[in-house]
């Protein structure tokens, strides 16, 4: 397992495939905007020219990708990384998708050797940077034990949680959690700074009481200097909605606060802000009270 092709080199894949090749491992990267991949070189790894170039010889594949479509056309397509990696790698997805494309994957990896896992990740860009993600991963007992070595170099939570697409059932779950969280923060600085009070510093006395949250911590820079440069996009945190809110739809359950917050970050993209960080759904809260930039 020292030969890993790594497939998506944005905001998240550049810097783990960074820490894989700086851990020893052999890391052909394979992304079709060139800076990721010179940041892999940076940090000793080779740029692939293809798909094929990246995974031939690779007894691990990772990909890190927007959605389902790129992971669909990446790992199914003609190709594809089932086409050209060899018979008994292993495929690990480390994107958020919806769990129905992470199972589907795993059910054609299967028909050509290849063994699967989805294993999305949290922590943001700061916990890709330090090798601090959370993973929470789907598939079979066996294929998580030998993946362990190389989750460990990228966090320090790694839970199997249960069979193909758990991980992405999790995941949804997190990203319900998180928007949630950045809305209400939102609505917190709002009211303080509508009061007459300093932002920042009410904010800060909230980080370190029963509201404190690693949200808040991560982001109130973001929210004091109105800095929403991704980080995690608003565009990417509406498609993760969406597949919370149809995650609830398959579990049969309705999850109302979900749904609302769910609707704020489609208007937050809606109104232009998609590509803004996450922490940018205050520039939303603002601008339907007539303030801030929106
Ligand atoms: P990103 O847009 O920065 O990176 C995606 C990369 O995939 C880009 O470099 C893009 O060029 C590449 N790509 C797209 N289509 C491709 C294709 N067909 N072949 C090869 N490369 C292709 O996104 P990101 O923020 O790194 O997020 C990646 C995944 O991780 C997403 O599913 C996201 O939801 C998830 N995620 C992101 C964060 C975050 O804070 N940014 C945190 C946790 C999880």
């Amino acid at each position: 397992m020292s030969t890993i092709g790594f497939i998506g080199l944005g905001i998240m894949g550049a810097p783990m495939a960074g820490h894989l090749a700086a851990a020893g491992y052999q890391v052909a990267g394979y992304d079709v905007a060139p800076a990721g991949l010179d940041r892999l070189v940076a940090s000793g790894g080779t740029k692939a020219a293809s798909i094929a170039d990246a995974v031939r010889e690779a007894d691990v594949v990772i990909t890190m990708l927007p959605n389902h479509p790129q992971v669909e056309a990446v790992v199914l397509g003609e190709d594809g990384v089932l086409q050209h990696a060899k018979p008994g790698a292993l495929l690990i997805d480390m994107s958020t998708i919806r769990p129905e494309s992470s199972q589907a994957i795993a059910r054609a990896g299967a028909e050509r050797g290849i063994r699967v896992l989805d294993a999305p990740v949290s922590g943001g860009e700061a916990g890709a940077a330090e090798a601090v993600l959370s993973i929470m991963v789907g598939g079979e007992e066996a294929d998580f034990v030998a993946a362990q070595p190389i989750f460990g170099n990228l966090g320090k939570t790694i839970v199997h949680v249960g069979p193909y697409g758990a991980g992405q059932v999790v995941k949804a779950a997190n990203q319900l959690l998180v928007a949630g969280i950045i809305a209400l923060n939102a609505e917190a600085l709002v009211l303080l700074e509508a009061s007459g009070l300093d932002g920042r510093k009410g904010m800060e006395v909230l980080a370190g009481g029963l509201a404190g949250s690693t949200v808040l911590n991560r982001k109130i820079d973001n929210f004091a200097n109105r800095d929403f440069t991704p980080g995690f996009r608003i565009d990417l945190h509406d498609k993760d909605m969406s597949i919370a809110e149809s995650a609830a739809r398959s579990a049969g359950v309705g999850l109302p606060v979900t749904g609302q917050v769910a609707q704020l970050v489609a208007a937050a993209k809606s109104s232009g802000l998609g590509g803004y960080d996450h922490s940018g759904l205050l520039a939303l809260i603002e601008g339907v009270n007539g303030k801030g930039q929106s």
